[in-house]
């Protein structure tokens, strides 16, 4: 039977791949003789230890091709930055003059890679170049991560993830702490909503 009440929409997303070939929107290159000649200086250092000197920085697997950094596979790249971050005498990576050319004077090639992504994967559209879920588990000591702060009440996001807080603390907090008055409670108080309302005009 139907449950009663409210419930909330969830709708599964599929994939739905591109029918024709979109841009790619990073260029990235490496600066092939010092690419090459780290590889033989990694390689004399780790002994040919080919499990170290073949580590690719791209968790994205764009060096995982056949001919790793010479012949990047651009289309998987992210932009994350990490390569450049990690071998900035040797990567490259900026946007591509096609995906610089998409749109016209209203649609910016933002907004047009943001809808043709998200028709293609069905997920929502979140900007920002911080953490993308790929920097952890094994292989790795820790999350490289990128932190931000929510400067207003939390939201509701868009699943209904979080509540919002709408409660306010009134009164005088302690500017410091007496260790000798530790047990008296602050003069404040918190109320659920920022509003008071007086006391109801009698009309006396
Ligand atoms: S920017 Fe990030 S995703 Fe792109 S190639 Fe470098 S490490 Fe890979």
């Amino acid at each position: 039977m139907e449950e009663a009440g409210y419930k909330r929409f969830k709708i599964e997303p599929k994939p739905a791949p591109h029918v024709y070939q979109i841009p790619n929107k990073f260029d990235v290159s490496a600066r092939k003789l010092r690419l090459a000649s780290m590889l033989v200086h990694e390689a004399l250092e780790y002994r040919l230890n080919k499990e170290v000197v073949l580590s690719r920085p791209c968790i994205y697997g764009v060096f995982g091709g056949r001919f790793g950094g010479f012949k990047p596979l651009k289309h998987k790249c992210v932009g994350c930055m990490r390569c450049v971050q990690e071998y900035p005498h040797i990567m490259t990576v900026k946007q591509s003059d096609s995906y610089k050319r998409l749109g016209d004077s209203f649609w910016t090639p933002e907004n047009v890679y943001t809808v043709w992504n998200e028709a293609s994967t069905g997920k929502i559209p979140v900007k920002g170049m911080g953490y993308k879920g790929a920097f952890a588990g094994e292989g790795f000591d820790g999350m490289w991560t990128d932190m931000s702060e929510i400067v207003r009440p939390t939201r509701d996001g868009v699943y209904g993830r979080e509540y919002i807080s709408t409660s306010v603390d009134i009164g005088r907090k302690p500017t410091s702490i007496d260790f000798a008055r530790i047990d008296d409670q602050p003069k404040s108080l918190e109320i659920p909503v920022p509003i008071i309302f007086d006391e109801l005009p009698t009309g006396t």
